[in-house]
C-alpha cells in the first residue's frame, strides 16, 4: 500500500511498482466507477449513495475493495492506491489480510512547500487534457501542441486544502501502522526514478 501527499508522485510509482511486480493497481476511485459502471450489486447501491449526495461509508468501501482484492489476479500480490483512508478501514483490511501474507505500508514523505511548488508548476494541455510536470518555461503539449495552462484545481487555496485534508486522515494511519516492521518511510523530494528505486528496495526489504 502507498500513502503520500498530492503532488509526490504516488500514481506514477503505483503504476510502476504494479508493472514490476505484475500486481494489479488497485486505486479505490477505479474500483468504484467500474463497479457503478457494470452495474453490480454495490455499484448500484454507491451510485444511489453519490447521487444523493451522501458518503460512501467505511464498511461498503471496504466490501466493494475487499470483492476486488478476492479476484485471481490479486492472489499473488495488488499494490493499493487509496485505501486504506481511515483507521477502521485499516482494521477492517487486516482482517481481510489475515493469513494472507504480510501487509507493505509505504510512505513517500514530502514536506508541504515542496508539494505546493510543485503543483504550482503543474500545467494541463488546453486541447487535449494531458498533465504537465514540465516547468513552466515548456509552452506547448508534447502530445498535441496545445497551449499549456495551469490546473486549476492546483489553485494555491485549493492545494492548500487538500493538504489539510491529507494530513489529517493520513496522520491517525501512519500512526496506526508505523511500528510495524513492514513499514517503511521513502524521500520524495527525488527524481521520480530514484524514489522508484528506494520503494522498490524497500519493499523487497520486508517481502
Ligand atoms: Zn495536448
Amino acid at each position: 500500500m502507498i500513502l503520500g501527499p498530492p503532488g509526490a508522485g504516488k500514481g506514477t510509482q503505483a503504476v510502476r511498482l504494479a508493472r514490476r511486480w505484475h500486481i494489479p493497481h488497485i486505486s479505490t476511485g477505479a474500483i468504484l466507477r467500474e463497479a457503478i459502471k457494470e452495474g453490480t450489486p454495490l455499484g448500484l447501491q454507491v451510485k444511489a449513495i453519490l447521487d444523493s449526495g451522501g458518503l460512501v461509508d467505511d464498511a461498503l468501501i471496504t466490501r466493494i475493495v475487499c470483492e476486488r482484492l478476492e479476484k485471481p489476479d490479486a492472489s499473488s500480490g495488488f499494490l493499493l492506491d487509496g485505501y486504506p483512508r481511515t483507521v477502521p478501514q485499516a482494521r477492517a483490511l487486516d482482517t481481510f489480510m489475515d493469513g494472507r501474507g504480510p501487509l507493505v505500508v509505504a510512505e513517500i514523505v514530502l514536506d508541504d512547500a515542496e508539494v505546493l511548488r510543485r503543483l504550482a508548476a503543474r500545467m494541463v494541455c488546453s486541447e487535449c487534457g494531458r498533465n504537465s510536470q514540465d516547468d513552466r518555461a515548456v509552452a506547448s503539449c508534447h502530445d498535441c501542441g496545445g497551449r499549456l495552462v495551469p490546473r486549476t484545481d492546483d489553485a494555491e487555496e485549493v492545494v492548500r486544502k487538500r493538504l489539510e485534508v491529507y494530513h489529517q486522515q493520513t496522520a491517525p494511519l501512519v500512526e496506526y501502522y508505523e511500528a510495524r516492521p513492514t513499514f517503511r518511510r521513502v524521500d520524495g523530494d527525488r527524481l521520480v526514478d530514484d524514489v522508484t528505486e528506494a520503494l522498490v528496495r524497500a519493499i523487497e526489504e520486508v517481502t
